[in-house]
């Protein structure tokens, strides 16, 4: 029955969260104790301490995706309703990620057609979707790829279109990538700093918000995300 369906995805959910947590706790109290237990010179100290810390930021990010998530869960993210242009934001998370895309060596482009119309939505949120949707892109494309932004409007959506020339995602993974901890690849994930929380939390806003997203991608070609956002009618701008 549906109850069972929840009560196992709930137990499914805490096994997941546990083991995601349990990872990192161990290596940082492995290091730590190598570290008390023995004698070692500057730079192997320098080496464990650069594990443990960054580990102990891999549990931060994890914990912090997980009260993002139970804030959306519990539908307490209402606040904060603004009209706002969904270009201008495009373009403001593009600068927020230039360290990453300048790291690789990727060109990012961003078209933005003339007419999209403002839209009235929880900015903040969708600040994040595109945040995260864009790094994936950076994230899972190698260096010297392509990225483009579009945000354009279509049957009274705004929509933001990001398009990469990356690893892509197999077709039998692409109908899971929403779930909670789901990852095509855990070990290569995880080792770029990915919690598997991303696009579930980017899902829970967007839906709030009433608009859509959805993931197109062929494994070893690219990968091309699209969210949709209904806009302000002409009447309903002030
Ligand atoms: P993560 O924190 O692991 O990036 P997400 O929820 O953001 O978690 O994404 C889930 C998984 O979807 C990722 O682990 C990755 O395997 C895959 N994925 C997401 N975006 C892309 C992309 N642009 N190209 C290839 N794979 C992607």
């Amino acid at each position: 029955t549906e109850h069972v369906k929840l009560d196992n995805m709930r137990k499914e959910f805490v096994a997941d969260v546990s083991h995601e947590l349990k990872t990192p706790i161990t290596s940082i109290i492995g290091y730590a104790d190598t570290l008390q237990e023995g004698e070692y010179d500057r730079a192997t100290q320098e080496k464990f301490l650069s594990v443990i810390s960054s580990e102990g930021r891999r549990m931060a990010d994890l914990v912090s995706d997980l009260l993002t998530l139970s804030r959306y869960d519990t539908n307490r993210v209402t606040g904060n309703i603004t009209e706002f242009d969904l270009g201008e934001l495009a373009k403001k998370c593009q600068e927020k990620l230039e360290i990453e895309i300048e790291k690789k060596h990727q060109e990012v482009e961003c078209y933005v057609t003339a007419d999209v119309p403002p839209i009235k939505a929880d900015k903040n949120g969708i600040e994040r979707v595109i945040l995260n949707v864009l790094s994936n892109a950076v994230k899972y494309t190698p260096e010297n790829g392509n990225i483009k932004i579009y945000v354009g409007f279509v049957y009274n959506d705004a929509y933001i279109k990001v398009i990469d020339n990356g690893i892509g995602i197999p077709k039998e993974d692409l109908g899971r990538i929403f779930e909670r901890f789901y990852r095509v690849d855990k070990a290569r994930s995880r080792e770029m700093g990915g919690t598997g929380l991303g696009l579930s939390i980017a899902k829970e806003i967007i839906e709030q918000n009433k608009g859509s997203i959805d993931i197109k991608s062929e494994y070893g070609k690219g990968t091309e995300v699209v969210i949709r956002i209904p806009a302000l009618k002409k009447e309903e701008e002030k």
